[in-house]
């Protein structure tokens, strides 16, 4: 059903957290959803307790695939690790995925790669997420046309809004020529300290700029949110009560009640 994609061309600002915890905590919910790494770093691989060393295929391997052969269909479906988590499946990153941006560069339709390839699983879910890699290059550009909808997580710290006009432009341009309802569903702000004056100065601004877009759940700095991906796990799974793992339930719940087609 709905494809997500997670999108913030500024490192660190809690990108890989944020699908994470929306994949696990969508699929607490009953949910069936594919997460799917497209960042070379493989941190949200990683933080799902997969060892990318030890991969048959990942998400490079449905390029190359797609790249050769257009009616690849089965690609995609080749590289899914079933339940992660229970009703979690994964498309994992492996290293090689560093090599993709020159592979795609190559190929007809460079930006519509990854949208060909989750095509033939989006019935088989109810929400595919998509991490993307910090920066806007080919791979982002392909999970831009691959989403129907965006998460742009904020964190709550100076220069947050810098850069984010670069981000908007590029979102209204791959709107405008490959990907018509493209928009941005939620803007989250992540790593927020209530004590201190910085981050509710961003929150503010952030909410000046995006108003309604900005999501009511606010995901407080919290240090169970950073030890979780060490141990496999979202932190919304091995830390249940934490401050942070209960910010994200709500961002789970905010999500379902207001951008749920099922
Ligand atoms: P990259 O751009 O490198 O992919 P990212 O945007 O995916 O980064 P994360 O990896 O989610 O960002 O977060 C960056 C670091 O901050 C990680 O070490 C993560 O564990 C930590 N972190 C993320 N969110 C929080 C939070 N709310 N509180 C405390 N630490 C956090
Ligand atoms: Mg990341």
């Amino acid at each position: 059903m709905p494809i997500w994609g997670v999108v913030n061309q500024k490192g660190g600002v809690g990108k890989t957290t944020t699908s994470v915890n929306l994949a696990a905590g969508l699929a607490a919910e009953g949910k069936r959803v594919l997460l799917v790494d497209a960042d070379p770093q493989g941190n949200a691989t990683t933080g799902i307790g997969v060892d990318k060393s030890n991969l048959e295929a990942g998400l490079y391997d449905v390029f190359d695939a797609l790249v050769a052969d257009p009616d690849a269909s089965t690609a995609a479906s080749g590289a899914v690790l079933p339940q992660v988590m229970p009703g979690l499946d994964l498309i994992p990153a492996t290293l090689d995925l560093a090599g993709a941006e020159p592979l795609l560069a190559g190929a007809v339709g460079k930006e519509m790669i990854l949208r060909d390839a989750l095509e033939p699983l989006r019935a088989r879910y109810d929400w595919i997420i998509i991490d993307a890699p910090p920066s806007l290059g080919l791979l982002t550009i392909n999970v831009l046309a691959a989403s129907d909808a965006l998460l742009v997580p904020l964190q709550c710290e100076f220069y947050a809004l810098e850069g984010l006009s670069h981000l908007v432009q590029t979102i209204s341009l791959v709107k405008r020529r490959i990907n018509p309802s493209l928009h941005i569903a939620k803007v989250v702000l992540t790593m927020h300290d209530d004590r201190t004056n910085l981050s509710r100065q961003v929150a503010e601004d952030a909410r000046e700029h995006f108003g309604s877009q900005v999501s009511q759940a606010v995901i407080p700095r919290n240090v169970r949110l950073s030890e979780a991906p060490g141990f496999g796990q979202p932190a919304i799974q091995l830390f249940p009560e934490s401050r942070g793992a209960l910010a994200y339930k709500s961002l789970v719940k905010e999500v379902l009640s207001e951008c749920a087609v099922l």
